[in-house]
C-alpha cells in the first residue's frame, strides 16, 4: 500500500522513520484514528479538529487540516481502500543527539498518514460483538493527568488492554478515584435510574469523537445525558453499560469483572444508539 511521509506518498515498504525520531525515544507525537465506510471518511473533520488541538497542547507547529484532509482522500484511492481506518501521527522530529527539551531551530516535525483495510472477518466479528455484546474488566488508572491529549504514549492503555485479552474480555475500564473514567481505547456510558451518565471531557479522559456524536444521538432522542462520573459501586445496580469509539462504535457492555451488568443482555438504549449511530454512517453514502 501507499503511505503519506513527510510531504510524499511512499511504498510501504519505504516509509522509514529515523532512530533519532522523538516519537521513537520520547513518545513525543501525537496520532489520530479514522474510520472509513465504503470509502469514505467518517467525521474526518472533528478528528482532524483534534489532531489540532492536540497538536497545540504539545507546542507541535498546527497541522494543514486542508492538506491532511486531501491526503486522506488520495490515500483512500490509490490504495483502494473501502472498510477500514486512517491512521495520522505527527512527532516533533527528528533531533540527535538525545536529549529532553525541543530542539531548537527548525527541526521539522514527521508527518505520517496510513491507512488499514479491516478483513471481512474482523467486519463479522464487529457486528458480533456488538449484537451479543463484550465483557469488561475494571483496572486501577495509571495514567498521567493530561489524557484529553491524543498522544502517542500508550503504555498504560497498553497494559490495561493486554490484562483485558488475558482475562477474555474486550476492554479494561479505568477506575479513578471510585469513578470508572473510561476504556483503554474508548469511552464509557451507563444508564442509571433511566439517565445516559458518562464522565465528563476534560483532562483525565480523551473526549471521543464517536463519545460527542453519541451524546448529541442520545439528546436527540429525548434521553437525559448527564456528564458526571459513574460510581464503581454503581456498576452493579446500572440498568446498561455500553462503550464507544471511532473502530467499536456504540459497543453494548454485558458483564463486569465477570458479573452481569443489569439483565445480562444488551438493552435498549444500546440498540436505539447503535440505529442512530449506523444511520448516521449510512447518511455517508
Ligand atoms: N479514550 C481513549 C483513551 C482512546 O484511546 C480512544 C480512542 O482510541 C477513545 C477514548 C475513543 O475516542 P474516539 O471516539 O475519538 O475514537
Amino acid at each position: 500500500s501507499t503511505v503519506y511521509l513527510n510531504g510524499e506518498f511512499v511504498p510501504h515498504e519505504r516509509a522509514l522513520i529515523s532512530v533519532e525520531d522523538r516519537a521513537f525515544l520520547f513518545a513525543d507525537g501525537i496520532y489520530e484514528v479514522v474510520r472509513v465506510y465504503g470509502g469514505r471518511p467518517f467525521d474526518l473533520e472533528p478528528h482532524l479538529a483534534r489532531l489540532s488541538r492536540s497538536a497545540g497542547e504539545l507546542r507541535l507547529p498546527e497541522p494543514d487540516g486542508e492538506h491532511l484532509a486531501a491526503v486522506t482522500r488520495e490515500l483512500i484511492r490509490r490504495n483502494g481502500l473501502d472498510e477500514g481506518t486512517v491512521y495520522f501521527q505527527i512527532t516533533r522530529g527528528v533531533h540527535a543527539p538525545r536529549a529532553h527539551a525541543f530542539p531548537t531551530g527548525t527541526a521539522a516535525p514527521t508527518v505520517v498518514v496510513l491507512t488499514h483495510p479491516l478483513s471481512p472477518e474482523a467486519l463479522a466479528a464487529g457486528e458480533q460483538h456488538r449484537r451479543e455484546g463484550v465483557a469488561a474488566i475494571t483496572v486501577p488508572e495509571q495514567r498521567w493527568a493530561r489524557c484529553d491529549i491524543k498522544s502517542v504514549s500508550l503504555l498504560p492503555n497498553v497494559l490495561a488492554k493486554q490484562q483485558a485479552v488475558e482475562r477474555g474480555a474486550y476492554e479494561a475500564l479505568f477506575v479513578r478515584d471510585g469513578f470508572v473514567i473510561e476504556g483503554s481505547s474508548s469511552n464509557l456510558f451507563a444508564v442509571l435510574d433511566g439517565e445516559i451518565v458518562t464522565y465528563p471531557a476534560c483532562n483525565y479522559i480523551l473526549n471521543g469523537i464517536a463519545r460527542q456524536r453519541v451524546i448529541r444521538n442520545a439528546r436527540e432522542l429525548g434521553y437525559t445525558v448527564r456528564e458526571q462520573g459513574i460510581p464503581l459501586g454503581a456498576l452493579d445496580r446500572c440498568q446498561e453499560l455500553f462503550l464507544t469509539s471511532t473502530t467499536s462504535e456504540v459497543m453494548p457492555i454485558v458483564a463486569v469483572d465477570g458479573k452481569p451488568v443489569g439483565s445480562g443482555a444488551v438493552g435498549p438504549v444500546a440498540r436505539a444508539l447503535q440505529a442512530a449511530y449506523r444511520d448516521a454512517v449510512r447518511a455517508l453514502r
